[in-house]
């Protein structure tokens, strides 16, 4: 890798020593644990779950929960900075925190003292494995308040039916966070529950055969009359839908910051090899063409950093940030489309090859543009905030 193509853009603020270090530590584990095994995990779809343990040991499944409950207690700009360091090496390893984060961040605002001791702590400790969240459904994913998935109580146990389509880590998860329809229709009918690995009735789908992000254990879970404890309501009952959208602002800066780590390894291989390649007798690099392709690469992610870092600033100042953080999405995920689509074309036909790292990039990149509240929705919002005057 070249000094120019490894530049990181010099931050607006100074970091703090707990961010340096969070981030340092995701950096070096993702270069000697994660990057070497990244082409044949694509390859293989084989989820990482030999390196679990270590990411739990480095507190990155529950970065946000509170070192009182066990977690790392990282604020969101050390998140962001932790999550783009492991997707530069692996982004469906990163994904695989993404959700685990969302779903242990929910339960360390929401869960009550007897849930979190039950599965917090020992979550954060990595005895649980990963955890999911399961909100999409087959017949509904952007209009999320429309579910059909149901909890019906009976005596001391809830009772679900229904099936969750493309849920993160739902194969391998030791908890899932799964949202169903206890009473009527729309966002008021809707209750979080924790159903544990193992829980009679839920059934776990075949893998999803994806175009990127291939090793993330990408699931439909079904529940079959499964049976949960009627303590595994998390939060009031008819409480789930603000408490799934109340982690999903520090969601989508974490899935810029995925992206920011996707674009970073494209930019980085696309200058190395533009500065390999001979063609014409000189340097790829040395074409102007191939520089103002650079430059505008680099331009594009040290804007799309400045969006994800305020974005994530505000939310640690506790700002709710909604226009912000769709924002960091938005921008970041587009701009990083541009920026791998544009290495791709520097590496020529060896970028279409499998054998090159920036053909696996080019497809890990494209659903950050979906999940996590398609790039419609951010518009959506971020249009609904300033026509609000928000
Ligand atoms: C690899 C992968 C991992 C995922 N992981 C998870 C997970 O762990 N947990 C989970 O719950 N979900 C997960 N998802 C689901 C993901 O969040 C949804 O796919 C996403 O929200 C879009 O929903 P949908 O697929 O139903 O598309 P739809 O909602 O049907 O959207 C179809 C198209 O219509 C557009 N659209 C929708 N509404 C509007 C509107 N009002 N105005 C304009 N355009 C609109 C959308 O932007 C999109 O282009 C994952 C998906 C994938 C592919």
């Amino acid at each position: 890798m070249t000094s120019t193509a490894r530049r990181l853009p010099r931050f607006a603020a100074a970091l703090t020593e707990e961010q340096t270090l969070i981030a340092e530590s995701a950096r070096d584990f993702a270069t000697r644990r994660l990057a070497p095994g990244a082409a044949e995990r694509d390859h293989s779809g084989r989820y990482p779950l030999e390196q679990l343990g270590e990411l739990a040991e480095l507190g990155l499944l529950a970065m946000k929960v509170p070192t009182s409950e066990g977690g790392a207690g990282t604020d969101n700009v050390g998140y962001v900075l932790a999550m783009q360091a492991i997707a530069e090496a692996c982004a469906s390893t990163a994904v695989v925190l993404a959700s685990s984060n969302l779903t242990s961040k929910i339960l360390g605002d929401h869960a009550s003292r007897e849930q979190k001791d039950r599965w917090l702590r020992p979550y954060a400790e990595g005895k649980l494995g990963p955890a999911s969240f399961a909100l999409s459904e087959p017949g509904c994913g952007s209009d999320a308040s429309a579910l059909t998935t149901s909890a019906r109580a009976d005596g001391d146990q809830w009772v679900l039916d229904g099936s969750k389509m493309w849920i993160t880590s739902g194969a391998h998860a030791g908890l899932h966070l799964v949202f169903a329809r206890t009473d009527g229709p729309g966002k008021e009918g809707i209750s979080a529950f924790v159903v544990e690995r193992g829980a009679p009735g839920l059934v776990i789908g075949k893998e999803e055969d994806k175009m990127g992000q291939r090793a993330s254990g990408t699931v439909a879970l079904s529940f079959d009359g499964c049976r949960i404890a009627a303590s595994n309501l998390v939060g009031r009952r008819g409480a789930g839908y603000p408490i799934a959208l109340s982690a999903l602002g520090a969601g989508r800066v974490g899935i810029a910051a995925l992206s920011l780590g996707l674009g970073e390894a494209a930019l980085a291989l696309g200058a190395a090899y533009a500065e390999e390649r001979k063609l014409f007798g000189k340097s790829l690099s040395d074409f102007q063409n191939t520089q103002f392709v650079l430059a505008d690469c680099r331009t594009e992610l040290d804007a799309a950093w400045l969006l994800t870092l305020r974005a994530a600033r505000l939310l640690d100042e506790g700002d709710k940030a909604a226009s912000e953080t769709s924002m960091a999405k938005l921008f970041t995920t587009e701009a990083v489309g541009r920026v791998v689509d544009r290495m791709v074309q520097v590496h020529g036909g060896y970028g279409y090859s499998r054998d090159y790292a920036i053909e696996r990039i080019y497809r890990d990149a494209r659903i950050t543009r979906i999940y996590e509240g398609t790039n419609e929705i951010q518009r959506l919002v971020i249009a609904r905030g300033f026509l609000s005057g928000a």
